[in-house]
């Protein structure tokens, strides 16, 4: 059985611990692999390595095209083993491995992307010729990647490819439950050439490794993905020494279906938006708002629709969706749906985990719908991060607006009508990352992504995703050094 392993300034190393975590496929429960269970220790070495190359320049004094160069050697190497990664994530999540194969496509348009963006910095015209201002922008330092379970890989790539264009150093942490890829990454970003030292990872439990990598004054930027209750015990702790966070967290997503919609786009693809990857998709569109005179026919089409979907292991080739990550999650989730039902949501299909043949052993929940919701419900308001959409109603545009933004979340919304106008006032009034139009679901490496209130701080992807990972740095040169003459001077005697 492999036994995966930190990687600290350039080397594999096993656990000060000496303890050893079995990753178990949340299909069946057999073991994919082993991981070493990192501690304090581990940490505080990752840190140093990533604190002593960042100081010796070693990787920042390379050029900005040498770094673009970089990324796209990551991206073919990435490309070359692209089956290899896709059958890691996928045994680690179950989720499908054509799934696993888009994610990490995904992955390499990532890495391709951020190699196309041209070195910022400009000049100031402060309106005296002896004065040359300019911005410069440095690498911020030091940085804690930090990834949740879900899309393991892709999330991970949003840091480390803007992190090295930028030539900051830094330390990985993936999810406990997730590990293999980011492993496979620290090989690839070897053979690419990254200088020892620039890129460590750290495996091992968030509860254990996350606050040292949180709290330490050599760490510069935190970046993470994840839930809003760790988003918020991270922040906590980056202010104590005053780092720069960018934080993903979590959404509870409207999506908006207008009378006058294409209502069997909208209704196909709600249930993509609810159930893709069993709702563990934090832009999912599990707060579905109906125009009220089309209620009974969207809600009876979703119902006939989710009852419909195949659960399955990951190579199950009749499955449309994969369990839930873990024992945890499962118990979460069916938690949210017995909240719901007590709450006095209308169960309409599923509420109940999958215990149907070959599914016994997995964590699968039934893609489930409650009608009758209403923004009181916790079921409404908190996320589930499972395969549940609420359905609310509303009579007017104004109605909908306000429906879609009693949330404390912000992350992505969507609105679904023929008149164009009215989708441009909705969309200007969500107060959301992203909005998709008639449509739901894709992101560009090339578009901000990121959220409003809590759903985070900060973005990533697009240029602002380069962007958290540099200091701006104002250089001002006198070209005719003269006094200030701001106090008055007697004279020297
Ligand atoms: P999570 O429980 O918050 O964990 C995320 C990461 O943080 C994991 O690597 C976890 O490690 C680590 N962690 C846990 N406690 C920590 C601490 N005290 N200090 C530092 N790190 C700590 O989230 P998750 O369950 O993995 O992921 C699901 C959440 O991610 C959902 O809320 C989802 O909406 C959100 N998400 C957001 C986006 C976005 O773009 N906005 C994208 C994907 C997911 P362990 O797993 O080892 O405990």
């Amino acid at each position: 059985m492999t036994l995966l392993r930190h990687y600290i300034n350039g080397k594999w190393q096993e656990s000060a611990s000496g303890r050893v975590r079995e990753i178990r496929s949340p299909h069946d429960q057999h073991v994919v692999v082993q991981a070493t269970e990192g501690n304090l220790t581990d940490v505080l070495n990752a840190i140093e390595a990533a604190h002593t190359t960042f100081e010796s320049g070693i990787f920042r004094s390379w050029s900005w095209q040498d770094r673009q160069s970089l990324l796209l050697r990551i991206a073919d190497l990435i490309e070359r083993d692209a089956d290899i990664y896709a059958k890691a994530e996928s045994g680690d999540t179950a989720k499908r491995l054509i799934e696993a194969e888009y994610d990490i496509a995904d992955v390499i348009s990532v890495f391709r992307f951020n190699a196309t963006l041209k070195e910022p910095g400009h000049s100031v015209d402060i309106g005296r010729l002896e004065i040359e201002s300019r911005i410069a922008y440095e690498p911020v330092g030091v940085c804690a990647l930090i990834g949740p379970w879900n899309y393991p890989l892709l999330q991970i790539s949003w840091k480390v490819a803007p992190a090295l264009l930028a030539g900051c150093s830094f330390i990985v942490k993936p999810s406990e439950l997730s590990p293999s890829t980011a492993v496979l990454l620290m090989h690839t970003l070897t053979e690419a050439g990254v200088p020892a030292g620039v890129a460590n990872l750290i495996l091992g439990a968030g509860s254990e490794v996350g606050t040292p990598l949180t709290s330490d004054p050599r760490v510069d930027l935190i970046s993470f993905t994840g839930g809003l209750a760790t988003g918020r015990a991270i922040m906590a702790s980056a202010a104590r020494t005053v780092k720069k966070v960018a934080l993903e967290l979590g959404g509870k997503n409207p999506n908006i279906i207008f009378a006058d919609a294409d209502i069997d786009a909208a209704i196909d693809n709600a249930v993509t938006a609810g159930f893709l990857h069993s709702g563990q998709v934090c832009s999912a569109g599990t707060r579905l708002l109906v125009e009220a005179s089309i209620h009974d026919r969207v809600v009876d089409e979703l119902v006939r629709r989710a009852d419909e979907i195949t659960l399955g292991g990951p190579d199950n080739e009749a499955a449309e969706t994969g369990p839930l990550i873990s024992e945890g999650h499962l118990n979460k989730v069916l938690g949210y749906i017995e909240r719901a039902v007590k709450e006095g949501a209308t169960l309409r299909v599923g509420g109940k985990r999958a215990l149907a043949p070959g599914l016994e052993a997995g964590w699968y929940i039934e893609p489930t719908v409650f009608d009758g919701c209403s923004t009181e419900m916790a079921s409404v308001q908190e996320e589930s991060f499972g395969p549940i959409i609420t359905v609310e109603t509303f009579t007017t545009e104004e109605e909908a607006i306000a429906l879609g933004n009693d949330t404390i979340y912000g992350l992505s919304g969507a609105v679904w009508s023929a008149d164009l106008g009215r989708c441009d006032r909705v969309a200007a009034g969500l107060r959301h990352g992203t909005i998709w139009i008639n449509d739901y679901g894709p992101y560009r490496p090339e578009a901000e992504w990121g959220g409003f209130k809590a759903s985070g701080v900060g973005r990533e992807l697009g240029g602002s995703g380069l962007h958290e990972y540099l200091e701006a740095k104002h250089l001002w040169r006198n070209t005719s050094p003269g006094r200030s003459g701001w106090f008055r001077d007697s004279g020297h005697p």
